[in-house]
């Protein structure tokens, strides 16, 4: 099972929580228990564009 990593934008927690590939649960903070929690990339996201500035289209769209 892959861990993945949240942002709690509530408590401005981070923490990671082992999920499976077909759990598409909703994610609580293990801190606060807020839903409000942003998946991070962990991909590298800086200094490699070619192309020029195209901020705000997602590649990716995922359930949500
Ligand atoms: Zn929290």
């Amino acid at each position: 099972m892959p861990i993945y990593e949240y942002d709690c934008l509530d408590c401005k927690k981070t923490f990671s929580i082992l999920k499976g590939i077909n759990d598409n649960s909703d994610t609580l903070c293990i801190s606060c228990e807020s839903i409000n929690v942003k998946k991070k990339i962990s991909a590298f996201s800086c200094c490699g564009t070619d192309g020029g500035a195209d901020f705000g289209s997602m590649p990716s769209k995922g359930h949500g």
